[in-house]
């Protein structure tokens, strides 16, 4: 097949180097074909996580032009337009970087059985993790539940080195048609919302990098202790470049461990968090109803409450608890919330309003330019209780005691909760400008009585606990 043209379907690995398939397909000489599809499952994305990856596909787009070849954007259901491809281009083989959710298996094993039947080469490749979810095993050849030993048996296990970007590619003569990124209005459901957390998105290879190194130049020192506290940049904020495969993670990996071996205190933990993110991965491939269900039956029969007014004033912001809100805020604002406040928001949530985590998990994969299907579904059950290794439900985030804390001089919630300051900043001020007009909300607002009276919130969640014994 090496006379004829090689299709390369690109979906979360926008990005050059630490790229396993586009290495091989490099060094395969071949004709390159690269291709994007807005396939039903991709049109499925919530609003920001789907206009995020278009900002994705763009700055993709002109890297590969810059290496020589052009990214070839198609609409359709996968097979249909892979299909479509093929026939024009002639092309003897459609290689793409695995995907772990269980649309993404369903859909990618659909194809691949298919292209093999008609004689097309279907091949995927490793590049989305450290290690493959099913790499990591116990002793007795099954999964992990729990996140230490997991821990302890992946942190030894060797990594390859990440493969250097390609400097030219070779493309087919003749291009097949490609449609304009900009009819695919991919942004269409973040309204004006677009405008405001666009000034909050480090878009793109080139740019991912110059964020891992600013993280291991200065903050990864001190990430052990700081990395809990949102109102300081402690963290490295790569989360929604690993989402769009803008950055390989075994270059973050490696640079951990140049970073740790040079004796630079919190890159241990930060390789630690890392392993979380594989961690979820694990979870999701052996036990793909993470992402849908209750991962312990026995919470099935919990009275948790559905959607209803006190989640949407969780939505908007507006419960009155300060560090939720604020919380709320910085995902509509910036598109990403810091890991402390997830934990507290969602605690509030699924304890103190007894509102079913499948409605945060909604909500998140709706607002977030980081979603992750693994980890969005990890991070959920694991507060509320019902997942694999999960904080007990008794054990109840108060978000005051949380907010005193971790935010003592109270920088977070005033960053993102106009009402709590004098003169607001941008960011507060930016929410009443990114939020649906139809909400009403307005700047000079007055600042909501709590939903929910603390300890009667925690109250009544143990009380359901106590009945249902979940
Ligand atoms: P850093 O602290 O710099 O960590 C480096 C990287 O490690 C992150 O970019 C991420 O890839 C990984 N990581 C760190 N913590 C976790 C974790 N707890 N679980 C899995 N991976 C982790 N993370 C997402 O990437 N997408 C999500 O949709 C998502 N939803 C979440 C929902 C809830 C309810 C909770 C509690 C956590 C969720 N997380 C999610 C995990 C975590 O909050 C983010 O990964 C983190 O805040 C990203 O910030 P950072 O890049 O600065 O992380």
């Amino acid at each position: 097949m090496s006379d004829r043209p090689l299709i390369l379907w690109f979906r979360r690995d926008l990005r050059l180097s630490d790229q396993p398939m586009l290495a091989a397909a490099a060094a395969s000489g071949w004709a390159l074909v690269p291709v994007f599809l807005l396939d039903p499952e991709t049109e499925a994305l919530g609003a920001a996580p789907k206009w995020r990856l278009g900002l994705s596909v763009e700055a993709f787009g002109k890297a590969l032009e810059g290496v020589g070849v052009r990214l070839v954007l198609r609409r359709g259901s996968a097979l249909d337009a892979l299909r479509g491809l093929v026939v024009e281009t002639g092309a003897g083989g459609v290689w793409w970087s695995r995907l772990y959710d269980p649309a993404s298996v369903a859909r990618d094993t659909a194809v691949k059985a298919a292209l093999k039947a008609e004689g097309v080469e279907a091949r995927s490749f490793a590049g989305h993790l450290l290690h493959e979810p099913w790499a990591v095993e116990t002793g007795q050849g099954g999964f992990y539940r729990v996140f230490t030993p997991y821990w302890t048996a992946m942190r030894g296990l060797p990594v390859t080195a990440p493969a250097v970007a390609p400097t030219g590619l070779r493309g087919v003569e003749r291009w097949p048609v490609s449609d304009r990124l900009e009819d695919w209005r991919l942004g269409a459901a973040m309204n004006r919302g677009a405008e405001v957390v666009a000034r909050h998105q480090v878009v793109g290879e080139a740019a991912a990098r110059s964020r891992l190194g600013a993280f291991l130049d200065g903050p990864v020192d001190r990430y052990g202790e700081m990395r809990d506290f949102p109102g300081v940049a402690g963290t490295s904020r790569l989360s929604e470049n690993l989402t769009c495969g803008e950055i390989g993670i075994r270059e973050v990996w490696h640079a951990g461990l140049r970073a740790r071996d040079e004796g630079r205190a919190g890159a241990e933990s930060f390789l630690r968090e890392l392993a979380w993110r594989e961690f979820s991965y694990h979870l999701m491939h052996h036990t793909p109803e993470i992402t849908r269900g209750n991962w312990r039956a026995e919470w099935d029969g919990f009275p948790w409450r559905g959607d209803n007014p006190d989640a949407e004033r969780w939505r908007r912001g507006m419960t009155g608890e300060p560090f939720v809100d604020a919380a709320m805020r910085e995902m509509y604002v910036t598109g990403t919330m810091h890991n402390r406040a997830r934990m507290v928001a969602a605690s509030y949530l699924t304890k103190h309003l007894m509102t079913h985590w499948k409605v945060g998990l909604d909500w998140f994969a709706d607002c977030l330019t980081d979603w992750d299907p693994a980890a969005n579904a990890m991070g959920w059950q694991w507060v509320a209780g019902s997942g694999p290794d999960s904080a007990p439900f008794f054990r109840i985030f108060n978000p005051g005691g949380q907010a005193e804390k971790f935010d003592a001089d109270g920088r977070y919630r005033r960053r993102f909760v106009a009402e709590l300051s004098g003169a607001p900043g941008p960011e507060a001020l930016a929410y009443f400008a990114a939020v649906p007009r139809s909400w009403g909300l307005v700047p000079g607002q007055a600042y909501p009585a709590p939903v929910v009276e603390l300890a009667a919130g925690r109250a009544r969640a143990l009380a359901a606990y106590g009945a249902g014994k979940a």
